[in-house]
């Protein structure tokens, strides 16, 4: 990895890109940027659980925003309800096969993968276990993490329902709520822990990869 030894005393600011030194914080205190004030790290020992939650939580609803209804559509007393799985059904039956492999990947397998490994991350952090293993998935995290496109995938949705409205009846269901419950909890989740503190957290858990010299 790039970030190692002199460097590791360096910290960027996320908001303006202000290098600063590193200095060690108390319980509970934030390293604030001196230009723009916004929060670079903080030393917060609970990290680990709080994180750990939101995350369980955010897989939970997203299993659940899978597989419940998204939304009934209502047109002239003809009803459709749309689940992921009938939204894949219906591309299928178009033979838009790479739409509905780009979709398997972007909505479903990519999201799931990084909750994964988040919560297998953590859960190993918390365990103080195979360091290896938590590192090669940090770097998995890196590739995958801007490949989720549920936020994407939930905003096409309140567009087609903005186009409906007028000659539609829609209903919510489940898996709206779900969906939205698991976009805020993502928020939440890239708030409480960056890259930079996960990287931070395993130099401390499992002890600092240093160069080899030949
Ligand atoms: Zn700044």
């Amino acid at each position: 990895m790039m970030k190692k030894y002199a460097l590791d005393k360096l910290v960027i600011c996320n908001n303006c890109h202000t290098v600063h030194q590193k200095i060690p914080l108390h319980q509970g205190g934030k390293a604030l940027c001196s230009r723009c004030d916004a929060v670079i790290y903080r030393q917060d020992d609970t990290i680990i659980e709080k994180t750990l939650a939101i995350t369980l939580t955010a897989f939970i609803s997203l299993l659940i925003a899978f597989q419940s209804t998204i939304l009934t559509i209502n047109i002239n007393g003809l009803e459709q309800s749309l689940t992921l799985t009938s939204l894949f059904v219906v591309i299928l039956e178009n033979e838009q096969y790479l739409i509905a492999v780009m979709l398997v990947f972007l909505i479903v397998i990519f999201p799931l993968m990084i909750l994964l490994s988040l919560l297998t991350i953590l859960t190993l952090m918390k365990l103080k276990k195979s360091g290896y293993l938590v590192k090669r998935l940090l770097i998995l995290l890196a590739y995958i993490l801007p490949w989720s496109m549920v936020d994407i995938f939930f905003i096409s949705i309140l567009v087609a329902m903005v186009k409906l409205f007028d000659y539609a009846k829609i209903e919510l269901g489940i898996a709206f709520g779900a969906f939205i419950l698991t976009l805020i909890l993502d928020i939440f989740i890239t708030k409480n822990i960056s890259f930079y503190e996960l990287w931070n957290q395993h130099d401390t858990i499992y002890g600092e990869t240093h160069v080899k010299e030949k």
